[in-house]
C-alpha cells in the first residue's frame, strides 16, 4: 500500500476518526486493515497520518482513545506471558484475548465511523502481534488448530492465564489382581462423602487399575489430574491378562509433555508389583478416546467352571462344540438387574475349547472368544434360562463360573 493508492472513501474515513481524539497508529491502522496485505497496522496507520497531515488536517497528540495505548505496551503483555509459560513444557501455542467491556465499547464506537468494512477486530491484531513475540522469544510456534498452550490475555484483570491442553496416552493394561475396579468406585453407602462402611475413604475399593496408573504416571508429568477411558471393563473380580485391554488416559494441565514411555511403562510395572503393568504406551491425539470408547472389540476369557454332577470329557467337548459359531441371546443377567435395563442381547461366541479337566472334581477350565458384551457367568450357568442356549443347559447340569480372566481384548 502506498499514500496515492488510498481512496478518497479511505482518507475520508481516515479523517473523521482523528478528529474524534488522539489515535495510535495501530488504532487508526486496524480500520482499513483488510486493504492491503503486507503491511502492519501500525505502518498503516502512519502512511495514513502523513497523507493527512499533507491534506492540513491537524493531527492531535495523546494517549489514543480507543486502546489506551495497549500496544505501546505489547512487552508488558509478552513478559506477563513468558514469565506463565516459563513452568511448562509446550512445543504450539496459540494466544487469545479477553477484552475488556471498555475497549469493546470504544471498538463499537470506531465502528460507527469507520463502517468497518475494512477493519480487523483490536483482539486479533493484539493475539497476533503478542503471538509473534512469543515465537520469537522462545523459538516455539503459534498453532491455530491443536495448540498445546492457549495463552490467554485478560484485558478485564490485567492478567494472563493459562489453558493447558492434556496429553493424551494410548496402551493396554494387565490386571493380575482380583477385586480391583478399573476406576473409582464410590461407597454406595456414603456416595463418596467417607461413612463408616467405607473406612471413611468414600470408595468401595481400595484402589483401581486407573488410582495406580495415575499415582505413576502424574508424578512424571507433573500434571494436574489424569483419566482413564478404558476400551470396556473386566468385572472387578477378573484378572485382565493375555495381551491386556487398550485404554486411553487423559493428563491434564502437564508441566511435562515428553515423557520417555519405554521409561513409564517400566515404572508402572516397578511400582505396581503383582497388580498391573502397562504396555504399548504411545502419544496420541484426542479422538482416540471416542474411538476407544466406541469400539467394538471381541474378547476371550479363561474360565474356571464347575459343574454339579459327573460329566464325561466327551459330552463336555459336544456342548462346547455347540456353542461355535452360536449366536446367544441373553437377557440382562439378574445380578446387573437393578443397574442395567432388562433387555435382550445377541452375541456371538467364535470358539470355545476345553483347556483342561479335572474328572474328580467336576472342574474345567475353557477358553472362549466372543463378541464383547457377552455376559460369560451367565453363558456358563444359563441364568435361569435367560441366557440360551448356555454350558449348563446344554450338558443337562449346573455349572458355575469359579474363576474368570480376560485373556484379550481384540479392537475390531
Ligand atoms: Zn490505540
Ligand atoms: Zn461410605
Amino acid at each position: 500500500m502506498r499514500a496515492d493508492d488510498l481512496s478518497e472513501d479511505v482518507i475520508e474515513i481516515a479523517r473523521k476518526i482523528v478528529k474524534e481524539g488522539p489515535i495510535c497508529d495501530n488504532c487508526l491502522g486496524r480500520q482499513i486493515a483488510k486493504i492491503s496485505s503486507g503491511l502492519s497496522n501500525e505502518e498503516r496507520g502512519k502512511i495514513l497520518k502523513e497523507v493527512l497531515r499533507t491534506k492540513g488536517v491537524k493531527i492531535e497528540e495523546g494517549k489514543c482513545w480507543v486502546c489506551n495505548c495497549l500496544f505501546e505496551n505489547l512487552e508488558r503483555w509478552v513478559s506477563k506471558a513468558l514469565e506463565k509459560l516459563k513452568e511448562y513444557e509446550f512445543d504450539s501455542f496459540l494466544v487469545g484475548t479477553k477484552v475488556s467491556g471498555m475497549l469493546l465499547e470504544n471498538e463499537e464506537q470506531i465502528w460507527e465511523i469507520s463502517g468497518a468494512s475494512y477493519a480487523e477486530p483490536l483482539k486479533a491484531e493484539l493475539n497476533r502481534e503478542v503471538g509473534k513475540r512469543i515465537e520469537r522469544r522462545t523459538g516455539k510456534r503459534a498453532d491455530f488448530e491443536m495448540p498445546e498452550v492457549v495463552v490467554i490475555l485478560n484485558l478485564w484483570t490485567e492478567k494472563v492465564e493459562l489453558q493447558v491442553n492434556p496429553v493424551f496416552i494410548y496402551g493396554r493394561y494387565r490386571k493380575f489382581k482380583k477385586g480391583l475396579p478399573q476406576t473409582r468406585w464410590f461407597c454406595r453407602e456414603c456416595m463418596g462423602r467417607g461413612c463408616e462402611k467405607c473406612n471413611f475413604t468414600g470408595k468401595m475399593y481400595a484402589e483401581s487399575v486407573e488410582e495406580l496408573v495415575k499415582g505413576s504416571v502424574l508424578a512424571e508429568f507433573k500434571g494436574g489430574d489424569m483419566v482413564l477411558h478404558g476400551c470396556g471393563r473386566e468385572d472387578i473380580d477378573a484378572r485382565m491378562l493375555g495381551s491386556g485391554r487398550p485404554f486411553v488416559v487423559e493428563i491434564k494441565e502437564p508441566r511435562r509433555r515428553k515423557v520417555d514411555l519405554q521409561m513409564l511403562e517400566e515404572k508402572v510395572k516397578e511400582e505396581n508389583e503383582g497388580k498391573i503393568e502397562v504396555t504399548g504406551l504411545q502419544y496420541v491425539k484426542r479422538e482416540m478416546v471416542a474411538k476407544i470408547k466406541n469400539a467394538k472389540a471381541d474378547k476371550t476369557y479363561k474360565v474356571e467352571v464347575e459343574l454339579k454332577t459327573k460329566v464325561l470329557e466327551t459330552h463336555l467337548k459336544n456342548a462346547l462344540n455347540k456353542l461355535i459359531g452360536t449366536v446367544i441371546e441373553q437377557r440382562t443377567p439378574i445380578r446387573v438387574m437393578h443397574r442395567r435395563a432388562d433387555l435382550v442381547r445377541k452375541r456371538k461366541v467364535y470358539d470355545a475349547r476345553l483347556v483342561s479337566f479335572d474328572f474328580e472334581e467336576q472342574i474345567c477350565v475353557i477358553e472362549i472368544k466372543c463378541n464383547g458384551g457377552l455376559y460369560i457367568k451367565e453363558l456358563i450357568s444359563g441364568d435361569e434360562g435367560r441366557t440360551k442356549p448356555s454350558l449348563s443347559e446344554l450338558l443337562g447340569t449346573g455349572a458355575e463360573v469359579k474363576e474368570l480372566d480376560v485373556m484379550d481384548v481384540e479392537l475390531k
